[in-house]
């Protein structure tokens, strides 16, 4: 196994053991150093002043310097020496096909509530890839457990400062999390907390709340111990976000989990938002935050926006909703009062978020000549009435929108699609869909592109 990449390392011979695979170009930026030296799609960094990198963390690391000597192997496949001189935080201006060089680091857990088993079987392989990979954490805020990570692995979070990770606590009672994750490491998170905060590297936390086995006094527990990591000064924990438990009827019968209901949001919510002024006071912070979802199940409001200060746990669905309609609500001003060409749009989204987005679409359809119909879809794929968008699938669309108005174009939020693929969750391509329905589709990344699409008049509809 390759560790650490030392000086005068033997990359071929490394590469030829197949135990790391060389960072391969996929794009080069204009104006770049990549471009000046001629990098194609396809070349290969095979090492960078003679270390290898095992994955974009170490290419970052390694490029961070002002010479650098790159082994590169082109396309056709000739060894290139370069030597480049720059700034050193200046960049390659490279983009490359993988994140990881020396292959995944996958989960050792067995955790009952796994969405990755609550799939059906038969579909893509890299739909049951469980990451618990820390890379990724760093790059990319995926949540990670650290059950799996070795002595090299921790050494290397200290030596390169990898922080902050994104960790799924899901509770510190260790034989409760440890149930929870069906792996006796689990139960050592606190010292595993500890030495983050020893070290002064920064978490971001998460609590994924399963009735019955994680809420109440452990939940209790569980943020209380968390909050000591949150010191005014020098916080190790920065954030935690409590998400209610995602459940599909693929999983077993007698796995004794549940859905959070109305009586069991609320609960929660009391719980975290008492939680809250505490920690607001002591910490100046309110440190923990309730994912979107537990208001939309009590059927309670929204917290107003200035609640969740700087938005940390957005990615998780914590105040992405508040998020939306403040861009929307900003965007939609700038909407002309009529149109030069009338048209309609259909805009489709999980039925658990419809109500929260009425307003914003009785705003858009003032408009004169623009009408956009807004439909709220179960999914029938996962088993759920009531259904964050990001979890429709190909087929619920096919199903809830076969016999509606879609308008002249059907705007579907990105968040459906598996990321830089036009492919849904459950292998559905977008383009099959643009085959049934007889419209127009727009993928819409966010509140602004939303309200380009309908004010753009380039629309024009015969
Ligand atoms: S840690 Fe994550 S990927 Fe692994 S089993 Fe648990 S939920 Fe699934």
């Amino acid at each position: 196994m390759v560790n650490e990449p030392s000086e005068g390392i033997d990359w071929a011979e490394i590469y030829n053991r197949g135990l790391l695979q060389p960072a391969v170009v996929n794009s080069v930026y204009s104006e770049s150093i990549g471009q000046d030296l001629g990098l194609q799609s396809g070349d290969r960094l095979l090492s960078i002043n003679g270390k290898c990198a095992r994955d974009l963390i170490d290419i970052r690391m390694l490029t961070g310097n002002d010479k650098l000597t790159l082994v590169i192997e082109s396309t056709d496949n000739s060894l290139h020496l370069i030597e480049v001189e720059k700034d050193p935080d200046e960049g390659l201006g490279i983009g490359f096909t993988e994140a990881l060089f020396d292959g995944l680091k996958q989960c050792n857990n067995k955790c009952p509530f796994c969405f990755i088993d609550q799939q059906p079987s038969g579909y893509r392989d890299t739909l049951y890839l469980k990451d618990d990979d820390f890379r990724l954490s760093f790059l990319y805020g995926s949540y990670l457990t650290l059950t799996n990570l070795v002595v090299s692995d921790w050494e290397r979070i200290e030596s390169q400062r990898l922080s902050p990770l994104y960790i799924s606590i899901h509770a510190t009672d260790p034989e409760v999390r440890s149930q929870l994750l069906h792996n006796k490491r689990a139960g050592l998170i606190c010292d595993q907390l500890r030495w983050f905060s020893d070290r002064r590297l920064q978490i971001h936390a998460q609590v994924v709340v399963c009735p019955g086995f994680n809420d109440g006094p452990v939940l209790q527990r569980t943020l209380i111990e968390l909050s000591y990591f949150a010191e005014r000064n020098s916080p190790s924990i920065l954030s935690v976000a409590i998400v209610p438990v995602g459940l599909t009827h693929f999983r077993p019968d007698d796995d004794e989990l549940i859905a959070s209901d109305k009586l069991c949001a609320g609960n929660v919510i009391d719980q975290v938002e008492y939680l809250q002024y505490s920690c607001s006071e002591k910490l100046g912070s309110r440190f923990a935050w309730l994912s979107d979802e537990w208001f939309l199940i009590a059927k309670r409001p929204l917290p107003p926006i200035s609640t969740y200060e700087n938005f940390s746990q957005q990615e998780n669905g914590v105040g992405s909703i508040r998020a939306f309609l403040r861009d929307l609500d900003m965007y939609t001003k700038a909407l002309p009062e009529s149109l030069q060409y009338s048209r309609s749009y259909s805009w489709v989204v999980g039925q658990l978020v419809m109500e929260s987005l009425k307003p914003i679409v009785q705003r858009i359809n003032r408009v004169k000549g623009l009408q956009m119909f807004l439909y709220g879809l179960p999914s029938l794929y996962w088993g759920q009435e009531q259904v964050v968008t990001g979890l429709l699938t190909g087929s619920d669309l096919l199903v809830g929108l076969q016999k509606e108005n879609l308008g002249d174009i059907l705007l579907i939020p990105s968040v459906l699609l598996q990321q830089n693929q036009l492919i849904f969750l459950d292998d559905i391509e977008l383009s099959y869909l643009q085959e049934i329905f007889p419209v127009k589709i727009e993928i819409i990344y966010g509140a602004m592109d939303l309200v380009r699409i309908c004010a753009n008049e380039e629309y024009y509809i015969r």
